[in-house]
C-alpha cells in the first residue's frame, strides 16, 4: 500500500469518516459517512436529544435548586453556589422543555439523573440535522486518489496510472507542498482533469467537508 494513500486515509479516519481499502486496488480507498439528506452536515450518530423537546446534550449538570450548571467532568456531588447536596442533575438545557416546565414530567425526569443521565431511558440518538432540521440521512461514499507533488513526476504519468481505476463521481485529492502542505480536490464528472490553480484548504478537516459536500 503506497504510504502516502495511507497517511492521508488516517487524516479521514481522525475526522470520524469511515475508510475501506479496497482489495487489488492500491492506488485509492474509499470512504464513507453519514449525512444530512438535505444540507450534507455530518451527522452524528452518537450524539444524544432530549425525548421530549430535541435539545442537544451539552454534557452538564445543572443545580435543580439554583440552576448552576456544571462540567460534566467536575465529579462534585453537591452544588457549590447553594451548597446543597444531591441536586445536580443531566437536565434538558431548554427553560421551555416540559420536563423543566411540567411538574410531572420535572419529577419523572429527576427520577431519571436528568434527561441525559446514562441510565436515563429519557433521550433519543439524533433524530434532526443539527444544521437544518431535516430528519433524514444518507451515506455518502466516494474513492479517494491522491496526487502528491512530492512523489509524482507530472499529471499525465499519474493519469495513465490511475486511469483502468477511474470512475465518474471518483475524487482526486492534489496534496501540494510549498513551505506548508495545502490541498485541493476534483471530482471526476469528464476526462478533463487537470492539476488545480489554487490549493484552497489548509485544514484536513475543510477539505473532508467540501468533499462531502460535493
Ligand atoms: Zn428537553
Ligand atoms: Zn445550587
Ligand atoms: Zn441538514
Amino acid at each position: 500500500m503506497n504510504v502516502d494513500i495511507k497517511s492521508i486515509a488516517y487524516a479521514f479516519v481522525s475526522q470520524d469518516v469511515n475508510v475501506y481499502f479496497p482489495d487489488g486496488n492500491e492506488e485509492c480507498f474509499v470512504i464513507e459517512k453519514l449525512v444530512c439528506l438535505e444540507c450534507d452536515t455530518f451527522w452524528h450518530t452518537s450524539l444524544l436529544e432530549c425525548y421530549f423537546c430535541g435539545e442537544l446534550n451539552y454534557y452538564l449538570y445543572e443545580c435543580e435548586n439554583c440552576k448552576t450548571k456544571y462540567s460534566i467532568t467536575n465529579s462534585a456531588q453537591s452544588c457549590s453556589n447553594c451548597n446543597k447536596e444531591k441536586t445536580l442533575l443531566k437536565s434538558c438545557i431548554n427553560e421551555k422543555c416540559p420536563t423543566n416546565t411540567h411538574k410531572k414530567l420535572k419529577e419523572i425526569a429527576k427520577k431519571e439523573g436528568g434527561i441525559f443521565d446514562f441510565k436515563s431511558s429519557l433521550n433519543l440518538s439524533l433524530m434532526y440535522c443539527i444544521d437544518c432540521g431535516c430528519s433524514a440521512n444518507q451515506y455518502k461514499t466516494f474513492r479517494i486518489f491522491v496526487y502528491n507533488d512530492e512523489f509524482e513526476t507530472n499529471i499525465s504519468d499519474f493519469l495513465k496510472r490511475i486511469e483502468t481505476y477511474l470512475n465518474i463521481n471518483d475524487i482526486i485529492i492534489f496534496k501540494k507542498h510549498n513551505g506548508i502542505l495545502k490541498y485541493n480536490f476534483q471530482k471526476i464528472n469528464n476526462l478533463s482533469i487537470k492539476l488545480p490553480n489554487q490549493y484552497i484548504y489548509k485544514e484536513i478537516s475543510e477539505l473532508v467537508n467540501n468533499i462531502l459536500k460535493s
